[in-house]
């Protein structure tokens, strides 16, 4: 069973009606009241009470509940079922003041108007009630969604010193909701944002991931760039390609994963033309970026795939079945047709090669681009040969061979093995 958008809010609304049966107060908080309000499918749900944590844990029971941000009062209660998602309820609560710049010293349990003041955003600092269908809205939340613009809750730039990821959320929010950002709130961030440094790469990365994988990523970026934020996070990043970087970042699919959006910006960093660095120098230009901002190992790799194959294909014409074909099995090959397409696009280099790689994939199934190995490390085994490094060479050759069309079966590969293999058998 997936998790559907009504099962969740029917399970958020739930929570809500249970702590209001045991004589609490309870509202929907946040995040899923602005999405809620605009009529977007909220990612997750959010209740604030004014319950302890403890109580909380006592109204709905152990086992249908998790303690893991219960020293910041929060709770969370599981669903029924996997038809809805987990609903973290939060008491009410007045954040002490933040010595790092990145988490607050103490918690201390209050009011939904307090509670309003610690949240980032007017727009995200409303409550509403799913019962009474009430809103309640203490920052003017509500005129701020209706007019599209991003503010601070108070004073941007004091909100922005207690907490410094909230510059890169609010340059996320503004582009991903295509709202303005209110002038006072740009002015923090662009003044404050070379203070981004404090703050982790998890929490960076985070952010990041949302920003370059929504639709709205061209914005993302300009606004990053504009801000200087894009310094921080990107520092190996020429301030003079934004404008390049943001035409190719719009060349992409709507739906283009974070990785590939990853690679658009960091694409330069292995460009010949930019200046001439070896390879191997710019994959590792790459690997310490990634590293540096704590991403996957999965999207490590695959970032370093796409800007190592960037030039791949300026001769694509001129190249061998095998080797359109290697490169066109990797499973992110059709990521970095986008890519190297919006690249040449922007830099106005002739699109010959890359229609040629596009009109090759469609002219070959996935099992004539990528077929049934013929043979493998056993048979060189069976053939008196020791794993060593001839073995990957042996068996790239026979690859080659079938990729090329020269070979077919089973038994014309191990004909052919007897031709190449080394005749001393050791
Ligand atoms: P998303 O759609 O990305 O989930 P969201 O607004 O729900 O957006 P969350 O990170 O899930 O964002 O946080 C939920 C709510 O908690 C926010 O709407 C905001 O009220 C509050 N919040 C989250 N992070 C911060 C922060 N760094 N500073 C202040 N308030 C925050
Ligand atoms: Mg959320």
């Amino acid at each position: 069973m997936t998790t559907s958008a009504t099962a969740s809010r029917e399970f958020a609304t739930e929570v809500v009606r249970q702590l209001r049966s045991a004589g609490y107060v309870a509202l929907w908080a946040g995040g899923c009241v602005r999405d809620y309000l605009m009529g977007r499918e909220a990612q997750d749900f959010d209740v604030a009470t004014n319950a302890t944590p403890e109580q909380v844990r006592e109204l709905f029971g152990k086992r249908r509940t998790l303690a893991v941000g219960q020293s910041f009062g929060v709770i969370i209660v599981l669903p029924p079922d996997k038809a809805a998602t987990q609903v973290e309820v939060a008491t009410f609560r007045t954040e002490g003041i933040y010595l790092d710049g990145r988490r607050p010293s103490e918690v201390v349990f209050s009011t939904p108007e307090e509670d309003a003041q610690r949240r980032d955003f007017t727009i995200n600092g409303m409550f509403y009630d799913p019962i009474e269908d009430r809103l309640l809205d203490f920052v003017e939340g509500k005129a701020d969604l209706d007019r599209k613009i991003l503010r601070a809750i108070g004073d941007p730039h004091e909100r922005m010193t207690e907490d410094k990821l909230r510059m890169l959320r609010a340059v996320r929010f503004a582009a991903t909701l295509e709202f303005t950002l209110d002038a006072h709130t740009l002015a923090a961030v662009t003044r404050m944002a070379p203070e981004m440094i404090v703050v982790s790469a998890e929490r960076i990365a985070q952010e990041l991931r949302k920003m370059l994988a929504h639709r709205t990523r061209v914005r993302g970026f300009q606004l990053l760039a504009e801000t200087r934020l894009l310094h921080v996070i990107f520092p190996e990043v020429d301030l003079a390609d934004t404008h390049t970087i943001a035409d190719i970042l719009g060349g992409l699919w709507t739906n283009a994963r974070f990785e590939l959006a990853t690679a658009a910006i960091l694409h330069q960093i292995s460009s010949p033309v930019s200046e001439p660095r070896s390879e191997a120098e710019a994959r590792g230009t790459i690997w310490a970026m990634t590293r540096r901002l704590k991403l996957s190992s999965d999207e490590m790799t695959s970032i370093a795939w796409l800007v190592a194959h960037l030039d791949c294909w300026n001769d694509a014409e001129q190249q061998t079945d095998a080797q359109l074909k290697r490169v066109l099995a990797h499973p992110l090959s059709g990521d970095l047709r986008q890519l190297v397409r919006a690249i040449r696009t922007t830099q106005c280099l002739p699109l010959s090669p890359i229609e040629f790689v596009d009109d090759y994939a469609a002219r070959h199934t996935p099992e004539q681009i990528n077929p049934p190995e013929l043979i493998s490390g056993r048979d060189l085994i069976q053939h008196g040969l020791h794993p060593g490094p001839q073995f990957k060479s042996l068996l790239d050759t026979i690859r080659d061979a079938q990729l090329n069309g020269e070979i077919a079966t089973r038994e014309e590969a191990l004909e052919q093995l007897k031709l190449i293999m080394p005749s001393s058998k050791d």
